[in-house]
């Protein structure tokens, strides 16, 4: 079993999960002490660590060895417009489980979500980064409008825009041919982009319009197909 842990994690480092984690661990995974579990911060790589001071509410992780070094996910955004609770729960564990290393909402004129629960989201990274063996969480950015995210934006990195319009070229294709380099995903919302905001995004020098076929794809599936094809094309699948 695998936690996510804030604490520096070094040789013989005696680290004391929060309750909630204690909890789950004693009780829901009913490890006892001198069990072994696996834990990274993210910053320290992961580490062999033992259950030791074991009392009903609390324990301590002791660390006796490091397993694997610590190892950064491809520099791939997914900026998506928030969808419905459940989708965007979906989203940010297949995103996690993907390779992702941010996540950014971004509310867009046809956005009907109009708050994202950031505390969820990470929750729900940090329980897909346990699961796949990610030694990182994915940073949660908070949601930001596309307007001021675009005017703002970081003109190295490329951004490679799921538009469903038709006329943009095939995903696998122009990835091929794109420059290497940090990179972002932009996804729309069950509405799709306003056709004003699909001009100022085509506008701007970084972006890669492309099309993920001729099927109309929820918002959820098109942000997971582009990042599953980003990464065998461009990122670390290769
Ligand atoms: N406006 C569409 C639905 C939008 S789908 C309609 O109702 O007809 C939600 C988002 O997923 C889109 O904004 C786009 O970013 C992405 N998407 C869905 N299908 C796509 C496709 N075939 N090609 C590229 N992007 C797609």
């Amino acid at each position: 079993m695998r936690l996510y842990v804030e604490a520096p994690l070094t040789e013989g480092a005696r680290v004391a999960p929060p309750t909630p984690q204690a909890h789950y661990l004693l009780h829901v995974m009913r490890r006892k002490a001198g069990d072994r579990v696996q834990l990274f911060n993210g910053r320290d790589g992961e580490w062999r660590a033992q259950v030791a001071d074991v009392s009903k509410r609390s324990c301590v992780l002791t660390c006796e060895a490091r397993t694997a070094p610590q190892k950064q996910v491809p520099d791939l955004w997914l900026v998506f417009a928030p969808i419905k609770k459940t989708p965007a729960d979906y989203v940010v564990q297949k995103a996690t489980e993907l390779g992702v290393s941010r996540l950014q909402p971004v509310f867009t004129r046809r956005t009907i979500v109009t708050r994202v629960n950031g505390e969820r989201m990470l929750a729900n990274a940090i329980e897909a980064a346990e699961q796949s063996g990610r030694v990182s969480v994915p940073e949660i950015r908070e949601p930001r409008d596309l307007e001021k995210l675009l005017r703002d934006w970081p003109t190295e990195r490329f951004i490679l825009f799921c538009d469903e319009a038709g006329d943009a070229p095939p995903i696998a294709d122009a990835l091929a041919a794109a420059p290497k380099g940090p990179w972002a995903i932009l996804t729309g919302p069950e509405g799709g982009f306003d056709p004003a905001e699909r001009g100022v995004i085509r506008a701007l020098a970084c972006v890669t319009p492309v099309s993920l076929g001729e099927r109309i794809l929820r918002a959820d599936t098109a942000a997971l197909a582009a990042l599953a094809i980003w990464q065998a094309v461009k990122g670390d699948w290769r």
